[in-house]
């Protein structure tokens, strides 16, 4: 059993080996999981302990019209989920956006960010290296950039509290989503950090950068990329295709997304964000654990000279076509349905994301507004 467990071995027969071992200690035949169209060596940096790999259905919605600064055009977007319904609905809210004259979308701020923490002597000595690491910024730019090629550093934002000092390194990474990246060459700035200062690096991840967590500082400052999308729905189109008003959207969505929410004290103000992106990310590679901070978005909607205004905004959308699983030969592939793969390509991809999780907070609103969402549910996901 242990052999068959090593991480090592990434080769088919490897593969195989593992899972039988598996097969024999739980007693359970594998044989789906046995499946796969890759060859394992593709996955040697995305998996240990390799045995399989599990299916998730691929459906498509589309085309949506997106007006952004990288993409332009009409898209068709893959989505992976066993949730019935799901594309359904964002299905039909890409007909309404894309008749609507298609979905604007802007990107206002990019930067990766990790946030170690250290240990200082006292609260002056916090504030002395703090001002180090603003006065020497060059140079701890110099050692970090050092560790990667597409990398840049674009600052270092400390936090105080006793005798712990934070430090928010944030990165521009290129088209990677960069975790891997920024984990790097801050491990490598903090050791300049460290020798300079006297202050002792205690943990690379301080939970200050906020990775896989959900936090009003990535709500706030953001953090991968902050996205703003908007529709503006005619009336005729609203009432024809979501048989419903653009006031009783606007009510919904504010009834909802922003009294419900903030009763909740969610950090999500919004229906259903986390659904397009699980989907998506799921689809192409990308790091399904940051659908959590993924998801804290806000939608905002209301009635302009009649017809229906809708917006997104997502203050950490973190997404790449470089790097990650953005390479296992399923996932690049989809990718390559929206002309998303590799270099050059990250901005194009994450406003086609956005555009695509406003398709779904439009039409799960309307749905909702309209009364159909249970029925709705009813006749397409049981
Ligand atoms: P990565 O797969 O570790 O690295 C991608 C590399 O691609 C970059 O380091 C870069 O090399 C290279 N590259 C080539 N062309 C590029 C381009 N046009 N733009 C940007 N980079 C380019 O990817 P990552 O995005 O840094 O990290 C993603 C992975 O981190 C995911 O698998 C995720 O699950 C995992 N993750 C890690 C942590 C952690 O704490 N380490 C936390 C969460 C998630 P150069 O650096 O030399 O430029």
């Amino acid at each position: 059993m242990n052999a068959g467990l090593k991480n090592r071995g990434r080769k088919r027969e490897d593969v195989e080996d593992r899972r039988k071992a598996v097969e024999q200690r739980s007693g359970s035949q594998l044989k789906c999981i046995s499946f796969y169209s890759f060859d394992p060596i593709i996955a040697e940096k995305n998996i240990e302990n390799m045995i399989g790999a599990v299916q998730i259905p691929l459906g498509f919605v589309g085309p949506l019209k997106v007006n952004g600064d990288s993409a332009i055009g009409e898209f068709l977007v893959p989505m992976a989920t066993t949730e019935g319904a799901l594309v359904a609905s964002v299905n039909r809210g890409c007909s309404v956006v894309t008749e609507a004259g298609g979905v604007s979308v802007v990107i206002v701020r990019e930067g990766m960010t990790r946030g170690p923490v250290f240990r200082v002597e006292d609260v002056r000595h916090g504030l002395e290296v703090s001002r180090w690491v603003s006065d020497h910024f060059e140079e701890l730019k110099k050692v970090a950039e050092g560790t990667t090629k597409h990398g840049r550093l674009l600052e270092v934002k400390p936090f105080a509290a006793g005798r712990n000092l934070f430090l928010r390194f944030s990165y521009d990474t290129g088209d990677a989503m960069g975790m891997n990246m920024a984990t790097i060459a801050t491990e490598a700035a903090s050791r300049l950090v460290e020798r300079e200062t006297g202050a002792t690096l205690i943990s690379i991840s301080g939970n200050l950068c906020v990775d896989k967590k959900p936090s009003a500082l990535n709500y706030i400052l953001g953090r991968g990329r902050i996205v703003l999308a908007d529709v503006r729905v005619p009336a005729d189109l609203v009432k024809s295709k979501l048989h419903t008003t653009p006031e009783a959207v606007a009510e919904a969505c504010y009834r909802k997304n922003l009294v419900g929410s903030a009763i909740a004290l969610s950090y999500g103000f919004n229906a259903h964000v986390a659904n397009m992106l699980a989907a998506i990310f799921i689809a192409t590679g990308q790091d399904p654990a940051q659908v959590v901070e993924g998801s804290m978005g806000m939608t905002t909607s209301e009635v302009v000279d009649g017809d229906l205004y809708i917006s997104i905004r997502l203050p950490s959308l973190e997404v790449g076509t470089v790097g990650g699983g953005t390479k296992l030969p399923c996932q690049n592939e989809a990718l390559s349905i929206m002309g998303c793969v590799g270099a050059g390509k990250a901005k194009k991809f994450a406003e086609i994301v956005a555009a695509t999780v406003l398709a779904g907070e439009l039409s799960t609103l309307a749905a909702e507004a309209a009364g159909e969402l249970a029925s709705a549910h009813r006749s397409l996901g049981r």
